[in-house]
């Protein structure tokens, strides 16, 4: 706990909680998004007119649609073109003919166009409510954001739809639309705090690219925060202060403080090597999902992309991407790396992860059912259509190939086997792709494990995907609170494996990275490079952080801490005994 946190604690503040969004601490007046322009107070339909309610139609989603033009632009100049392309999906909702053609049939059956307008998009709202994924079930905001500026030009009356905000503040909303984030100010935006919100919604997708500390799922930040009120939002724990006595506001400030000087001394490392004090070099690179994770991951100066998860851009679609599509998507990320290696992942669906239109079976244990390879292999039809268009992909910069939850010889050996058909493929149709795509697994199965050195003889890299690994090494799953302390990436038979997959991998010439969370830790981090490991991927913003923490590591130090915790049978002892190392990192030994 830090100091800040201790003085807040102690005063018993009035604290909300939630999900970090995106991580700092932010300090200042709440400024608060009232409920935009509602449907149930104007729905009286007395002599409704239906030529005059087609026509009102008629002008407000023209108006709309010139507006969301006027949106898409601003977003584009303020954010990026990435961040605006949501708005061009507004448009083509707009301008869809079924949408309006359903909105038209309501107003002959006799309706007022505000009551059409409410029905249908209630309609689509629900669906896309009731959708698994949890990027599709987003799209419901889309919706009611496009219904409620719609409704806004419909209602001549209508309020004033945004807030400007009178001085810089911290915003707190029930939900924050595209449509906010680019209507506001965001010079004036200090902090973000939703009630509802998940990790995909398009509001925190932008805050991340601004750098505004964010905190969604805040149950009850509405009816706890009034207007003005002073707030602290600790977005490095998840915690809001609310009116916080002076000595915590203190403390915060001073943290605040130090984060932006940190923050200013961190910009330094953008472009230079990540490499520890006595001159090691460690490569850095991002894991990305969304086409927004490039800018993100070229702000904060990451060596290219150790992790592509495809399944991101195929969750956010309503079939599965042709091979063109596909394509087109794997060369924009290999293009905007300028040269920098690109590690795209084949689809790795099933676990937590569902595609809304490939339903997957019931499973009773759907982290150990049918997931990922298994599930392109068994659909090899389009595992090869991806294989191919990653393959194309690679005329475009240097792309590698890498394949999830390999667990067997004989499944590397069907994939190598799908990769030589694509590759045959695309000789027959005479599409160009390089001949040297390097092909790498994912090490997240105990079994692959004791294979690295078999599976060496058939690819260049490995991955160590130590989310899934240490789940299925220590019977813990990723997920579940009751046994998020089973869950221990510091247990001794952890760093055990991973020092026997390095150890082989480099023995045998072969390219090994870790690409899962627990690179992040700085703790932890002493110890891989300790172990021999020099290449990383992490979500971006980690990455400046990482490399200023590497610059006051000495790699005698991290060998001799690993030598060290090696002897030790317990996370506990090595959790000691690393917190020890560290305070010899900061003291600069
Ligand atoms: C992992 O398992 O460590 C990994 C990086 O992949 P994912 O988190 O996508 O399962
Ligand atoms: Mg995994």
């Amino acid at each position: 706990m830090t100091d800040a946190e201790k003085a807040a604690e102690a005063a018993q503040q009035d604290v909300l909680s939630g999900q970090v969004a995106y991580p700092g601490v932010a300090i200042g007046p709440a400024a608060i998004l009232e409920e935009r322009l509602g449907f149930a107070d104007i729905l009286h339909e007395e002599e409704v007119d239906t030529e005059v309610e087609l026509k009102n139609l008629e002008s407000a989603l023209e108006k709309t649609c010139i507006q969301t033009i006027f949106l898409e632009k601003r977003v584009a100049e303020r954010l990026s073109e990435n961040d605006a392309a949501i708005f061009h999906t507004h448009l083509m909702i707009l301008e869809d003919r079924s949408f309006i053609r359903k909105l038209q049939k309501e107003i002959s059956n006799g309706h007022s166009a505000a009551y059409a307008l409410e029905k249908n998009v209630a309609d689509y709202i629900e669906a896309f409510r009731k959708m698994d994924d949890p990027y599709l079930r987003e799209r419901a905001s889309d919706m009611e954001d496009i219904g409620r500026r719609i409704l806004a030009n419909l209602v001549d009356d209508a309020p004033e739809q945004t807030l400007h905000l009178k001085h810089p503040g911290i915003l707190v909303a029930r939900q924050i639309l595209p449509s906010d984030m680019a209507t506001l100010d965001n010079e004036q935006i200090l902090g973000i705090i939703t009630e509802v919100g998940e990790q995909n919604s398009h509001a925190v997708i932008m805050a991340k690219s601004m750098g505004i500390p964010a905190i969604v799922a805040v149950r009850g930040a509405l009816k706890h925060i009034a207007p003005e009120d002073s707030l602290i939002i600790d977005a490095n724990t998840g915690r809001i202060y609310i009116n916080p006595l002076d000595t915590v506001k203190d403390e915060y400030k001073r943290l605040q403080l130090d984060q932006t000087r940190e923050l200013c001394r961190l910009d330094e490392y953008r472009e230079q090597p990540a490499m520890t004090s006595d001159g090691e070099r460690i490569i850095l690179r991002a894991n990305i999902g969304l086409i927004s994770d490039i800018n993100v991951a070229k702000r904060f100066g990451a060596e290219g992309v150790g992790l592509y998860r495809t399944e991101f851009p195929y969750m956010a679609r309503s079939d599965f991407p042709s091979r063109n599509d596909q394509y087109e998507l794997y060369s924009r990320v290999v293009k905007e790396f300028e040269g920098q290696p690109v590690t795209i992942r084949t689809l790795d669906i099933g676990g937590d992860k569902a595609l809304p239109y490939f339903s997957p079976p019931k499973e009773d244990n759907p982290f150990m059912g049918w997931r990922s390879v298994r599930v392109s292999l068994d659909n090899r039809d389009i595992f090869r259509t991806q294989i191919e268009a990653i393959l194309m992909a690679g005329i475009h910069g240097p792309v590698k190939l890498l394949f999830p939850m390999i667990s067997s010889m004989d499944e590397i050996r069907d994939c190598l086997e799908v990769v030589k058909e694509a590759r045959e493929t695309l000789g027959r149709e005479g599409l160009d792709c390089p001949d040297d795509v390097p092909v790498g697994v994912m090490i997240e199965v105990p079994a692959a494990v004791r294979l690295v050195p078999r599976l060496a003889n058939l690819v260049d890299f490995f991955a160590l995907g130590t989310n899934d690994l240490v789940q299925y090494l220590l019977a813990a799953d990723r997920n579940n609170p009751l046994v998020s302390k089973h869950y221990d990436p510091l247990h001794p038979a952890v760093l055990q494996v991973l020092d026997e997959v390095t150890d082989t991998a480099l023995s045998m010439g072969k390219g090994v990275s870790l690409c899962g969370e627990m690179a992040t830790d700085p703790l932890i981090l002493l110890l891989l490079i300790g172990m021999g490991l020099r290449e990383f991927s992490m979500p971006a913003p980690f990455i400046p952080r990482t490399k200023a923490f590497l610059k006051g590591v000495s790699m005698e130090t991290a060998h001799r801490r690993y030598t060290e915790i090696r002897k030790l049978d317990s996370s506990i002892q090595i959790r000691k005994h690393l917190a020890e190392a560290l305070e010899d990192v900061e003291l600069g030994h």
